[in-house]
């Protein structure tokens, strides 16, 4: 029996708003996007039930998964629970928009980890994501975000870094601060036909700025989580990385989009990409293009092979990777962060 961790999308690519650097608006686009059914629902259950998992996570995500509406979630993890004896957890990555009590008090309930898309302060957030208006969702995050503090739910902050919102690090942390908002995650945007990028250089100073304000508070005894600081420690204390895209190797999990579709990655939700579906007999039985997907992943570079720093890097995420996945679009950012923090990551992993 093995762990099956699923990214379940319920409401396919569907948004309530519309930020500029969304990745996933751009790959759902020619696709008929509608919530998933009861039907799909039942089936996605009976296969894992079928597959007997050790334990299982299942981690909502979108378009904003929230489109489904509470019953839609409720019914879901009823139904999980009423058909599964395994150990299950369950995440929810939201813009927060359709937040209100109901849901709050169901994601306290069920012991939900919920994700919060939030870029820093109003002007940060300001910059992308904005609704289909063009207006800002910046109040109606904040709102969201004093619910799950009502119910005392689990929360993280997810941040998008692109070459504007690196230069705005110092800001957008001391206001996340402000706010008492101490779980904080940081990605690279996805560069695109949106216009929003993330040089080399912007990300080196991203990483070094990020680390010397978490360094800074955390000698005082201030201790804020940022992800992937968090990830780097605890590969020196000898864990493996809980990052997904810091573990060198892909394939940990399946993409359900509402249709029953599975895919091998958030990023790679294609046609090219596509596993199988749910409707398949044995849809999370690994094939031959899963294999082939996880495999190019384990390409390593001269360089990476003959790198001080791979096991903290391990080459990185493969949809940052060039030339065959073998070369990191970021590796001299990374080799720079490194040397600048590597040494002040030992000593307190050492400390701890
Ligand atoms: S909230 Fe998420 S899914 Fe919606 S537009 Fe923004 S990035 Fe895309
Ligand atoms: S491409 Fe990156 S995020 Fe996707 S499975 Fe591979 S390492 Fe993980
Ligand atoms: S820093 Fe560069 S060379 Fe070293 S492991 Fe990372 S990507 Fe490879």
């Amino acid at each position: 029996m093995k762990p099956l961790t699923l990214l379940v999308k319920p409401a396919a690519g569907l948004c309530n708003i519309s930020c500029r650097y969304c990745f996933y608006k751009e790959a759902c686009k020619t696709r008929e996007n509608r919530i998933m059914t009861d039907n799909a629902v039942d089936r996605l259950i009976l296969k894992i039930k079928q597959y007997q998992p050790s334990a299982l996570t299942v981690m909502f995500q979108g378009g904003e998964p929230t489109l489904a509406g509470h019953e839609f979630f409720e019914s879901f993890v009823l139904k999980i629970k009423s058909n599964l004896n395994c150990q299950t957890s369950f995440a929810l990555q939201t813009n927060g928009v359709l937040l209100d009590d109901r849901f709050a008090r169901f994601f306290w309930e069920n012991g939900f980890l919920v994700g919060i898309s939030l870029d820093g302060n109003r002007q940060t957030n300001d910059r992308y994501r904005l609704d289909k208006e063009g207006k800002s969702t910046f109040e109606k995050t904040l709102n969201a975000i004093s619910l799950l503090k009502k119910y005392k739910v689990e929360f993280n902050i997810l941040s998008v870094i692109d070459d504007e919102n690196a230069k705005d690090i110092e800001s957008s942390y001391a206001f996340l601060k402000r706010q008492g908002l101490r779980f904080l995650q940081f990605i690279p945007c996805v560069e695109g036909e949106n216009g929003v990028s993330l040089s080399l250089r912007a990300y080196e100073s991203f990483l070094k700025k990020s680390f010397d304000l978490w360094y800074d508070d955390y000698v005082k005894g201030d201790y804020v989580s940022i992800r992937h600081i968090d990830n780097y420690l605890g590969i020196l204390l000898g864990n493996p990385p809980e990052n997904c895209a810091m573990c060198g190797v892909c394939g940990s999990y399946f993409v359900v989009e509402a249709n029953g579709d599975l895919y091998p990655c958030d990023f790679y939700c294609t046609e090219e990409h596509k596993l199988g579906s749910i409707f398949d007999e044995n849809p999370f039985e690994i094939n031959v293009k899963q294999k082939a997907f996880t495999d190019e992943s384990l390409l390593i570079h001269e360089h990476c092979s003959g790198c001080k720093y791979y096991m903290l890097c391990r080459g990185g995420c493969k949809r940052d990777r060039t030339n065959g996945f073998t070369e990191n679009r970021f590796c001299e950012a990374y080799k720079s962060f490194f040397d600048y923090a590597a040494q002040r990551m030992l000593m307190i992993a050492r400390s701890l």
